[in-house]
């Protein structure tokens, strides 16, 4: 009977303990004063907002309410404040560099920076990580991690020598057979991906990945609890994998979708990340080559500018006007999805051929409203869309009360111009405080 007492009274006193400190301490309060809150859900933008933070969490978003003596106050009442963006599909990493070593570590952080710097809090790395990925993802998940979170997909699928093996690429999960794909799940799902890739491109002279072993990995994924995103690139792939229950979709198809697909994407859930810079990626530098001048992109990435003002030298008139003519077919099939009210996502590819990491997940969603999406949808989709694509919107993508405090504090007011999401003044990773510049230092 005395131990009874004595456990109970442990524990009541545990629970007083565990009380003061949750509501009473205000040095662990951060409370952000937004002029304008644009909170991701695509619910019209609040006037004067105060957002509580404590410690990696939001804790209430309110219009009317004193703020605690002692907490940490950031002043943004004549800015505007917004989720980070989220970009589901980057390749972080230096793949000129062989095999995981300490060279190829340092390039994936450096990437991360990058992505932080410009305002993406998270990316999803999609199907070329080396194992080293793992304890990164696990690393960057923790207060004070200096880069974007990370989610990844491990190794992605493709045929015995389909894409991208090609451009020189070691995949090891080039499988034609449906129980070898199973099989090769469950292994990924034991080494704890956050989702499974696909590639399913249509491209000449290579041999695209059966369908029985996509419906296999997609089943089998779900099975695990995970998601698969696919690359593809024609309209009749996109059915068939949409009939499978593919969940995300990378770049876009080369022709129009039919009815069919568009409104099972749309009753399914189907999210689907365009990657319309893709399309555009040239283009975007030689019709802005301001961007080149730029010294806060400049100082993010460094000789990477050169780099691309060499390679775009090199590209003849005959390559801009094809990827134009790309661009514009792209736009209009994302006009499609947008009118079948199907779920769009932001993704990049970036880290290949003129991608920049983080600036081009603005150029992204820029593009978006080029092609016809509101200011509002093209965020929306560059928010909570791409955490639905990845799987975590129950921690990020909008804010509100529960969620992580990962957001941006904007100069001026994207609804206005979409350009203003590059016009960052603070971000916010897990309730710590951060400026641009001094994130790549
Ligand atoms: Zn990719």
């Amino acid at each position: 009977m005395k131990r009874v007492i004595n456990v109970t009274l442990v524990f009541i006193v545990s629970a007083i303990l565990m009380m003061s400190c949750q509501v009473d301490d205000p040095s662990n309060i951060t409370v952000v004063k937004a002029g304008l809150l644009i909170d991701g859900t695509g619910n019209p933008p609040l006037r004067d907002v105060l957002i509580f933070i404590e410690g990696n969490r939001i804790t209430r978003v309110a219009q009317q309410e004193e703020i605690p003596p002692g907490a940490t106050v950031v002043d943004a009442s004549q800015q505007v404040v917004m989720p980070g963006l989220i970009d589901t599909h980057v390749h972080p990493g230096n793949r000129a560099i062989a095999g995981p070593s300490p060279e190829y570590e340092a390039s994936v952080r450096h990437h991360l920076k990058q992505n932080l710097a410009f305002g993406v809090t998270t990316i999803f790395s999609l199907g070329l990580d080396p194992d080293i990925i793992f304890a990164l993802r696990e690393e960057s998940w923790e207060d004070g991690f200096d880069g974007s979170r990370i989610l990844t997909a491990g190794t992605g699928f493709t045929a015995v020598g389909g894409h991208p093996t090609q451009l020189g690429t070691d995949l090891p999960n080039q499988i034609d057979d449906p129980a070898q794909a199973r099989q090769r799940v469950q292994e990924l799902a034991t080494q704890g991906v956050d989702g499974l890739k696909i590639w399913l491109a249509q491209i000449s002279g290579l041999p695209p990945i059966k369908t029985e072993v996509s419906r296999a990995i997609i089943e089998e994924g779900h099975q695990h609890n995970l998601r698969t995103f696919a690359h593809i690139n024609t309209a009749a792939d996109t059915k068939s994998l949409v009939e499978a229950k593919l969940d995300g979709i990378t770049h876009i198809a080369r022709d129009p979708y039919d009815q069919e697909t568009l409104e099972l994407m749309q009753k399914q859930g189907t999210i689907v990340a365009p990657t319309l810079v893709q399309r555009e990626k040239a283009l975007i530098f030689t019709k802005e080559n301001e961007l080149f001048e730029d010294p806060v992109i400049r100082a993010i990435l460094g000789q990477e500018v050169d780099e691309l003002k060499e390679a775009l030298a090199k590209a003849g008139p005959d390559v801009l006007e094809r990827m134009a003519q790309s661009y514009q077919q792209a736009k209009e099939n994302v006009l499609q999805l947008k009118e079948a009210g199907v779920k769009l996502a932001v993704g990049t590819d970036s880290g290949t051929n003129f991608a920049p990491m983080g600036l081009s997940t603005h150029k992204e969603v820029e593009a978006f409203v080029d092609a016809g999406l509101s200011p509002m949808e093209a965020l929306v989709a560059g928010t909570r869309g791409s955490a639905e694509w990845a799987g975590v919107s129950d921690r990020l993508g909008t804010l509100e009360a529960g969620k992580l405090a990962d957001m941006l504090i904007l100069e001026e007011n994207p609804l206005v111009d979409i350009r203003n999401t590059r016009k960052i003044v603070k971000i916010i990773l897990g309730g710590r405080v951060l400026e641009p510049l001094t994130v790549v230092e």
